[in-house]
């Protein structure tokens, strides 16, 4: 069955609006026609079995008709991922993974190494491919994907999760970073968990200093250096396992 995302103020109590893109994926793409079942996810939990009741030949909308509607909780710990921004399309791949493992909440950052600035363009670009994620590992909350900011601007929001984490190659000596399952192992479950991946040229010393200041814990994934996206993913496996995301 397909699944097709519709926002919640376009689901009424028995009928759904499918526009845009979505709907030119219903009509022109899957070609699909009246009496097709459907299931329409809101990004908010709520999933929908529907029936196509009308695709809109000449519309700027398709119609369907609600079956059946199931709610879903939250998944906890909810996990964000600040993530510096890396070159080119690596985001895209971040963003891709890191929906289907289970993360609640994207925030790419500026930091020292990382001054990509997304364009409008892209930004909607990476709004399609997390949309595109939800609906292919059939997830019902759509993960929040955050303006982009700033390394200190993110320190600035770190009171509200219970657990915070950076992730620091062990590179010198003397870097404090024990591995994430220890860390994670040491702790009782969490309710949320902020996670710093750094971009290519990773954090400068000033930030994992700052980091820690505010309460993150510097983590490794071991010893070999993973390129950012590899980390980004590994890291929120690592926490999908631990807490069975
Ligand atoms: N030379 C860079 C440095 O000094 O950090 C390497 C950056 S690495 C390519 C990009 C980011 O991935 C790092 O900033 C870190 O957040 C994460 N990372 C990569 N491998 C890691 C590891 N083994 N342990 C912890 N974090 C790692």
């Amino acid at each position: 069955m397909h699944t097709f995302y519709v926002p919640p103020p376009q689901i009424l109590t028995d009928t759904v609006t499918i526009t845009g893109s979505e709907q030119h994926h219903l009509r022109n793409v899957l070609r699909l026609t009246s009496g097709v079942t459907v299931r329409i996810i809101d990004g908010q939990g709520s999933v929908y079995i529907a029936e196509v009741l009308d695709t809109g030949t000449n519309r700027v909308s398709s119609a369907a008709r609600i079956l059946s509607h199931e709610s879903h909780a939250k998944v906890s710990p909810a996990l964000t991922l600040f993530q510096g921004l890396p070159k080119n399309d690596k985001m895209e791949l971040i963003l891709q993974k890191t929906t289907e493992i289970g993360v609640a909440q994207i925030v790419p950052i500026h930091s020292e190494h990382a001054l990509q600035n997304p364009s409008q363009n892209r930004y909607e670009r990476w709004h399609r491919v997390v949309i595109s994620a939800t609906k292919q590992c059939k997830r019902a909350w759509l993960p929040e994907l955050c303006e982009s900011q700033t390394f200190e601007a993110s320190l600035a929001q770190l009171e509200k999760f219970s657990l915070r984490l950076i992730l620091n190659p062990q590179i010198e000596q003397e870097s404090q970073a024990q591995h994430i399952k220890t860390v994670l192992r040491a702790r009782s479950q969490p309710t949320s968990i902020a996670l710093f991946v750094g971009p290519e040229g990773g954090f400068s010393k000033q930030e994992v200093t700052a980091a820690i200041e505010s309460g993150c814990i510097p983590v490794t994934l071991g010893t070999n250096i993973l390129r950012t996206e590899t980390a980004a993913i590994v890291a929120v496996a690592i926490a999908a396992y631990e807490y069975q995301l």
